[in-house]
């Protein structure tokens, strides 16, 4: 059964000790998220948003993976993100299969300024079904929001595209105004945690309501879909 595929991934890593810069830092959830979709949408930018809330114009084009670690607290819990980012080999869509796997969850990410990069979901998508764990948590992610005059996507297209792939959310953000960013990937970490049975679908709903332009598929408590569209 895929959950308990899932729930033994997990048991793995909690609590535990994570490797790499933050070797010290003891935590309670580790989770792998990572980063697709289109070069230029703004992928790095999001991740150095998410980590520090810096915006750096122009971002190196780093060769091969890269991943950020930022550590959470939710409700008291130490939540360690770990976001890999492609790192310049999604030009030529070129991202090895070993990159998706035992991802627990999957941003796809395009610019709202630019058409193309919302027709390339389908691809990032596939292959994240192809590749990726069964369960993976996925959140399509609109950049460039602070760019509103010269938006070619509609929210309501993206909301439509994540609902028929079965996405958590469509969620608009703006790495350089630092526009919900965090808030996307708590709403991520908070999934993560509630499919591990940890947390309430209250607190849950919480996150999503702190969330301006975002749009929740799969929420237990359905209910208040339409007011986020
Ligand atoms: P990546 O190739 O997907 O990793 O994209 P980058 O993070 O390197 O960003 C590509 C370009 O988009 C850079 O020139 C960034 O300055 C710009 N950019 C990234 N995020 C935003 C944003 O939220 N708003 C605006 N206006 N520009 C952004
Ligand atoms: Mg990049």
């Amino acid at each position: 059964m895929q959950w308990c595929r899932w729930a033994t991934n997990w048991k793995s890593h909690l609590p535990g000790k994570s490797s790499g810069p933050e070797e010290d830092d003891y935590f309670d959830f580790l989770f792998k998220i990572i980063l697709v979709g289109d070069s230029d949408v703004g992928k790095t930018c999001i991740v150095q948003s998410f980590k520090s809330g810096v915006f750096v114009e122009k971002q190196q084009n780093t060769i091969g993976v890269d991943f950020t670690v930022r550590t959470l607290n939710i409700d008291g819990r130490k939540v360690k993100m770990q976001v890999w980012d492609t790192a310049g080999q999604e030009r030529f869509r070129t991202i090895t299969q070993s990159y998706y796997r035992s991802a627990h969850g999957a941003i796809v990410a395009y610019d709202i300024t630019r058409r193309p990069t919302f027709e390339s979901l389908t691809h990032w998508i596939q292959e994240v079904e192809q590749y990726g764990a069964a369960s993976v948590v996925l959140i399509l992610i609109g950049n460039k929001s602070d760019l509103q005059s010269e938006r070619q996507v509609l929210f309501e297209d993206a909301c439509t595209l994540a609902e028929r792939r079965g996405a958590l959310a469509a969620v608009e953000t703006s790495a350089k105004a630092a526009h919900n960013v965090e808030a996307a990937f708590v709403l991520m970490a908070r999934e993560l945690m509630m499919r591990n049975g940890l947390t309430s679908a209250d607190e849950h709903s919480a996150a999503s309501a702190r969330l301006s332009n975002s749009h929740p598929i799969h929420r237990s408590d359905s209910t208040d879909k339409k007011s986020c569209c």
